[in-house]
Parts: structure tokens; sequence; C-alpha cells
């Protein structure tokens, strides 16, 4: 049996699947903002409950918006204030007497989508969440790519390639971004960051949403700032799957769900790559909400078998 947990800010979502990977048990929770003794409870109680019910120990993998500090093994996550700092995966490992997976939430979100029946055997998946923020998760042969400081696959916090920031127009902002440093990737291709390009360049607050009606009902600035929103993200995207090179290309967050992005990128990417690159299958992702909590339990999957 494989336990998933997706820890939030604000909800804790539970889920275990059986060995066809099908979901078995479902629970909700509301995390503990600031008492990590009670978080760590409800994790384990729901571990105990289950596996009584099961009559075997689960495997354990845990998804959260942040992640581990390699040198220490405590936790950096800001969202969830009482896990901060806090050795968790340690902690729970003492008391549930096995190992626990812990890993950031966009990998697991890019590992749920790996392995759907259709992306098996593809060799490697890129997920990238283009939702409040611009995340993303790098999957090779079913396994998250975490790295040396667990920060493989931050693409948020790269920074805006120069013919990228030129596509943006005349006088593109340069937006300061939560980690500290300006010009990252999440205050760009995120659906926060094309509100905050519209704003910028036409003086008029609108929604993600609102731009993409006016789009298609061919106002004019809405069609040009697309057109230029578009652009950028194929130059974005072409400097990521140079350096990747993945298989397929999963999206997910609000501004998936913008078809265009299906039909254009793919026509328009191939100008940033290398010549004898193709653009890779663009496609959105499958698994919706339940991803966080499928990936988490799949990070005990093993792919040898
Ligand atoms: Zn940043």
């Amino acid at each position: 049996m494989y336990y998933g947990f997706d820890i939030g800010g604000t909800k804790i979502e539970f889920g275990a699947f059986n060995n066809q990977l099908e979901r078995v048990a479902k629970e909700r929770l509301a995390t503990s903002t600031d008492d990590y003794d009670q978080l760590l409870e409800s994790i384990i109680e729901l571990v105990e409950r289950h596996d009584k019910k099961f009559g075997e120990k689960g495997k354990i993998g845990i998804g959260l918006p942040g992640m581990e500090n390699a040198k220490d093994g405590t936790l950096l996550t800001v969202n969830i204030p009482a896990a901060n700092g806090k050795e968790l995966r340690q902690d729970l490992q003492e008391k549930l007497q096995r190992d626990v997976n812990i890993e950031n939430d966009a990998n697991c979100f890019a590992l749920s989508e790996a392995w759907d029946d259709e992306f098996q055997g593809q060799g490697s998946v890129l997920g990238l969440i283009m939702g409040t923020g611009f995340g993303g998760g790098i999957i090779i042969d079913g396994q998250v790519l975490s790295g040396r400081n667990h920060v493989a696959g931050e693409v948020g916090h790269m920074r805006v390639p120069i013919d990228a920031w030129f596509a943006l127009g005349d006088n593109p902002p340069l937006l300061e971004c939560g980690c500290g440093k300006q010009g990252c990737l999440d205050n760009y291709l995120s659906g926060r960051g094309f509100e905050t390009l519209y704003a910028h360049d036409y003086d008029e607050q609108c929604s993600a949403e609102d731009i993409i009606k006016a789009y298609q009902s061919n106002e004019k600035n809405a069609v040009a700032f697309v057109d230029r929103y578009l652009e950028f993200t194929a130059i974005c995207f072409g400097g990521l799957f140079t350096a990747l090179d993945p298989g397929v290309v999963v999206l997910g967050g609000g501004l998936s769900n913008f078809e265009l992005l299906y039909e254009e990128l793919p026509k328009r990417i191939p100008r940033y790559l290398m010549s004898v690159a193709t653009c890779p299958k663009i496609i959105q992702a499958r698994h919706g909400d339940s991803g966080g909590v499928r990936g988490a339990a799949f990070l005990n999957l093993d792919t040898s078998k």
C-alpha cells in the first residue's frame, strides 16, 4: 500500500493507493498552522489507522510547498509555519518505524503525471505549473530528479532570458520575487504574472480569465498582449527544453486551461531550439487537484520492477 500526503498551507490531503495504483482511501483535514506536535500527530494517526485497516504497513510519501535542507534535513516551507525548520522526515521515521519520503509539491505533481499509463516509457517528463506561481518538476525514468540541494526543477526561480525580456515590449517591468531576487520566471510565467504584465502594459487590472475572454472576443489590447506573452513563454520554454530535452511536457495550474497554449507553443518553440531538436508533446495535466497526493504516494514506487 502506498500512502500519499499533500500538505498545504491550509489542508492536508491523504490518499492510499493499492498495488494497481488505484486510490482506495481519501481523507482531508485542516493543517495545524503553528503546532508542530499536532501536525505530527495528525499524520501518525492517519497512517496507523490505515495500517490497521489494510493489515499492512503502508509506504509513506509526503509532498509539500518547500524542500528539505540537504545539509541538516530541516524543512524550508514558509507556507506551513508549523513545519518550517523542523526535521519532519526524521521525526516521522522514528515514530512510524519506516522510511518516509518528502518532496516538493511540484515534483509530486510531475511524478503523478509521469506515472500515467500513457507516459510510462517516455524516459523523462517535465511538469510545469502555471498557477499562482510558476514551478516545475523533472521526472527521469519514473523517479524525481531532486538534485544535490533539492532544488532541481525550481524553474520559477530561473531568470528571464534576454530575448524573452525583449519580447515583452518596450518597457517590461523588473519584478521582485518572494525569494528575494528580481526577474525570476515565477513572477512572469504564472497567472499572477500574466495579470501583472497586462496591468503594466495597459494600466488596467484584469483577471487572467477576463484577459483571455477579451482575447477571444478579439479585443485589440488583449490580442497584442497574448501574442507577446505566447512569444515570451515560447522563448522561456525553449531554454528549458534545450537544457532538459524532455520526452513529454505536462502543464498544470490555472493558466494551463488556456487552450491556445497547446496550439501556439508547438508552433513558436522550434525557433528557440537547436536545429537538430524538435518540440516535445505539450499536454494538459490529467490528474488536477489529486495530482499532489498521487505523486506523493508514488515517491515510493520502484521503477526497477
Ligand atoms: Zn525567485
